[in-house]
C-alpha cells in the first residue's frame, strides 16, 4: 500500500491493542470525557479480542517510515444498524 501523504511504499502490519473493545466513535463522542461516552450506542468496534490476554489484534495497519505514520483500513466487527 502506498502512503497517502508521501506516496512511498508502506510496511504492512497490524495493531496490537493492550485492552479490549477498541473502536471508532464520531468526533462529538470522541471529545467527551468520562462516563457519558460509555452510554453512546453507536460505537464501532474493530479487531479480534483475546479476553485472556486482554489484547485486541487489528489487521490492515500500514506503517510509513518516511512520514512516521500508521494508516489503517479497519473492518468494523460489530453491526449496529
Ligand atoms: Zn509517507
Amino acid at each position: 500500500m502506498k502512503c497517502p501523504i508521501c506516496n512511498q511504499e508502506m510496511e504492512a502490519g497490524g495493531l496490537i491493542i493492550d485492552g479490549v473493545n477498541p473502536g471508532w466513535v464520531p468526533m462529538e463522542q470522541f471529545e467527551k470525557k468520562g462516563l457519558s461516552r460509555l452510554l453512546y450506542t453507536g460505537f464501532r468496534t474493530i479487531g479480534k479480542t483475546n479476553f485472556v490476554l486482554s489484547q485486541t489484534r487489528v489487521p490492515n495497519a500500514h506503517f510509513c517510515k518516511t512520514c512516521n505514520k500508521i494508516v489503517g483500513i479497519f473492518d468494523i466487527t460489530n453491526n449496529i444498524d
